[in-house]
């Protein structure tokens, strides 16, 4: 029986859906990260349970084959890239393989119905939105970078290989300002000052909105702040402040206000132009969501009749790419300022079938049921979380012809999909895409159709 701080050797032999390497000691699985399938280690024992234990790297004895050196001087701690120690092909495989055993595991489905994964054109660079946190070490020196993994210890780094140069830039011009001013930045003890650097991009036009997200109500911000990003950066066409006085994980709170410029970006989505508000959500690699979109649309089928239903819309982005394809669109999303921008999106593209209801989506869906509206197609595209049974039910009576999923958790997405087989639903089709390389998240699309 192993104790903490033994030492063992281990071959790696699998992934688990975040990435970490899996070997075996007898009966004992292990978790360690940053290992490669392939790959004999020695391992650190962390932490021993009844049927499984944690390790770290001691010592690579011999390493896989898909081992590349990484190229990120703290891609180990960081929570964000668990993949930058192995090629791309193997990362692909890996994400195609964490589909597969979701949907055959947990969905009792085929493995057969996953289609090969759709690689992403730029694998670095590629995200359109970066929440930096910014806060003070123990020592009461600012830092700011990402959280360590599986922690909210603010590591040091201003510089990540995911991020587009103008937000690297910014960002490090953005902590020489602050590093020099601790009593501008929050903490849990005084509960004021700036929380988080949310930076967004969009790529078609180049234009940046700078969000600063801060602790208390009444925060004013500092002029000379905004001044040396406007005059430096002209790209920079929105400065927005948002005020998050919260104890809480999650990043931005209700209030926000506009300091320079626009209250959004508008970026070119799939030949639309999409506005896009802070708290909006929009798919942060633009290029690849164009072929993620292009897949959901073969999915629909649509031939230009079709009465299409689009559930958890964002700003529309999905349904108003399909919408000259189809006779009527319905699109429901939760966040008001979301379906603000998606009714603006539908008038600016000269979309005029389109209609967006903002409410929960199994609410809305039951209520849309109930006054008998009856789709053709219906796409879902929920949080991870997936989707309710209530609304699984609900799509299930309004008994559309297909079903697109698009999901960005293949463990609930499985899970959903046994119960719409339940309901007469099967699938036909599934295509992991990768639109977060170097991450352990993929996402996958579903073509789902009634069996008659
Ligand atoms: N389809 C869009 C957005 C997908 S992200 C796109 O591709 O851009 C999921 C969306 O679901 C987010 O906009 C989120 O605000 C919204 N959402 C989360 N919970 C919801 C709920 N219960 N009902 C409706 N929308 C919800």
């Amino acid at each position: 029986m192993f104790k903490k701080n033994d030492l063992t050797e281990l071959e790696i032999t699998a992934l688990t859906s975040d990435g970490d390497g899996v070997g075996r000691a007898g009966e004992l699985v292990f978790f360690v990260p940053n290992t490669a399938v392939g790959d004999t280690v020695n391992t650190r024992v962390l932490k021993v349970k009844k049927n499984v234990a944690y390790g770290r790297v001691e010592e690579i004895v011999a390493p896989s084959r898909d081992r590349i050196d990484p190229d990120c001087p703290v891609s180990n701690s960081c929570g964000g890239c668990v993949y930058r120690h192995i090629s791309y092909e193997a990362e692909l495989r890996a994400k195609r393989q964490k589909v597969i055993d979701a949907v055959t595991r947990i969905g009792k489905l085929s493995a057969d119905l996953v289609k090969d994964i759709i690689p992403s054109e730029n694998i670095e660079g590629y995200r359109n939105k970066a929440m930096i946190p910014v806060g003070l070490n123990r020592s009461g020196e600012v830092v700011m970078g990402f959280y360590a993994r599986h922690s909210h210890n603010i590591m040091h780094c201003i510089n990540c290989r995911l991020s587009p140069d103008i937000f690297n830039d910014i960002a490090a011009d953005f902590y020489d300002f602050i590093s020099c001013r601790p009593e501008l930045v929050y903490s849990s003890t005084n509960r004021r000052g700036i929380r988080h650097l949310y930076l967004r991009y969009a790529e078609s036009s180049g234009d940046v909105m700078v969000c600063i997200v801060a602790g208390e109500k009444n925060f004013k911000g500092d002029k000379e702040l905004y001044n040396s990003v406007i005059e430096k950066y002209p790209t920079v066409k929105s400065i927005i402040v948002n005020i998050n006085p919260d104890e809480t994980n999650v990043i931005l709170g209700k209030k926000t206000y506009t300091v320079y410029g626009s209250d959004h970006i508008t970026d070119n989505l799939c030949g639309l132009n999409f506005d896009i508000s802070p708290q909006a959500f929009y798919q942060v690699n633009r290029r690849q969501a164009e072929r993620l979109y292009g897949i959901a649309a073969d999915y629909a089928a649509l031939s230009g009749n079709e009465f299409l239903m689009d559930l958890y819309c964002g700003t529309g982005t999905i349904g108003l790419s399909m919408a000259d394809k189809c006779r009527e669109l319905i699109g429901v999303e939760i966040i008001p300022e979301a379906v603000e921008n998606a009714k603006k999106n539908a008038a600016r593209n000269g979309v005029s079938n389109a209609r967006f209801i903002c409410g929960d989506a199994a609410f809305a869906a039951d209520k849309l049921r109930a006054e008998g509206v009856r789709p053709d197609v219906i796409v879902v595209d929920p949080p991870r979380k997936g989707l309710t049974p209530e609304l699984i039910d609900t799509i299930a009576q309004m008994s559309p012809e297909r079903i697109v999923y698009v999901s960005c958790d293949p463990a609930t997405l499985a899970r959903d999909l046994a119960l719409f087989a339940d309901k007469n639903y099967s699938v036909k089709e599934i295509t992991p895409v990768d639109m977060f390389p170097r991450t352990a998240h993929v996402e996958a699309v579903v073509m789902m159709s009634r069996k008659d």
